[in-house]
């Protein structure tokens, strides 16, 4: 009953040429998919591009942050109304690595999280534990205050349109996935978290992505999973075939 998405996260990749033939490439792969959300997610400067040449196909346009803020003096940012113009669909909220190295808390990403949904953008909201909450055995204890504080005051309708990616930090970019068993673990705990929060009801609606060092030969068995439903991508979003490879997967 909840379809899959897997999205692709391109980070700071691809100039606006290389764009291009990614794309082009995924056109082609992704053509005969059915029954899988394909999202791609490129850094801003190629999205006007990335926009035009999918617009008469299947896969859906997605990016990688947002301003809270609505359109005015805020250098170097960019507002949903931008976003909206380019038919993006899905904004990338909370990633580890802007919770990392730009200083994104729970209060900022719920913040932009409530922005998003009141434009009608859908937040992809990361969640995840380091190495060194696993192995300390804070895994559950981490990842509930992300879930509870990023998520604080959505209701239960609203959660129809968020996507939550599990990222245990120690899987991104690091060649080390989850386990399928580890990650399915994560991904009820948090099912039960929203469960808590919003109700069953929304809770079994709201899929829940996994991300980490996903690849072609890792999706079967990770997608098969009863709470897995998609991937945030990151390196192996970045050529076509090995995409097309994950979303297939899924189908
Ligand atoms: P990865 O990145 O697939 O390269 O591990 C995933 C992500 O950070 O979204």
């Amino acid at each position: 009953m909840r379809k899959k998405i897997v999205a692709g996260n391109w980070k700071m990749n691809k100039t606006v040429e290389e764009a291009v033939a990614l794309v082009e490439g995924l056109k082609l792969e992704l053509a005969d998919v059915v029954g899988v959300e394909a999202v791609v997610c490129p850094p801003f400067t190629a999205l006007k591009t990335v926009s035009d040449l999918i617009a008469d196909t299947e896969i859906k346009l997605g990016c990688q942050n947002m301003s809270d803020q609505d359109d005015g003096a805020y250098t170097g940012e960019v507002s949903h109304t931008m976003l909206k113009e380019l038919f993006v669909k899905y904004v990338i909220l909370g990633h580890s690595e802007r919770r990392e190295y730009y200083g994104e808390t729970d209060a900022i990403v719920n913040s932009k999280v409530k922005k998003a949904l009141s434009k009608n953008l859908r937040p992809i909201v990361c969640v995840g534990e380091k190495l060194e909450d696993r192995e300390g055995g804070n895994t559950e204890k981490v990842v509930e205050e992300q879930v509870r504080g990023s998520l604080a005051d959505i209701t239960a309708e609203q959660f129809e349109d968020v996507v939550v990616a599990y990222e245990p930090v120690w899987a991104i970019g690091t060649g080390k996935t989850a386990t399928a068993e580890q990650a399915q673990e994560v991904h009820a705990f948090i099912r039960g978290i929203v469960a808590d929060m919003v109700g069953q009801e929304a809770a079994d609606g709201l899929r829940i992505q996994y991300g980490g060092s996903m690849k072609p030969a890792n999706a079967p068995e990770l997608l098969s999973q009863p709470d897995i439903d998609g991937g945030l991508i990151g390196g192996a979003a970045l050529e076509a075939q090995s995409f097309a490879g994950i979303v297939k997967a899924g189908m």
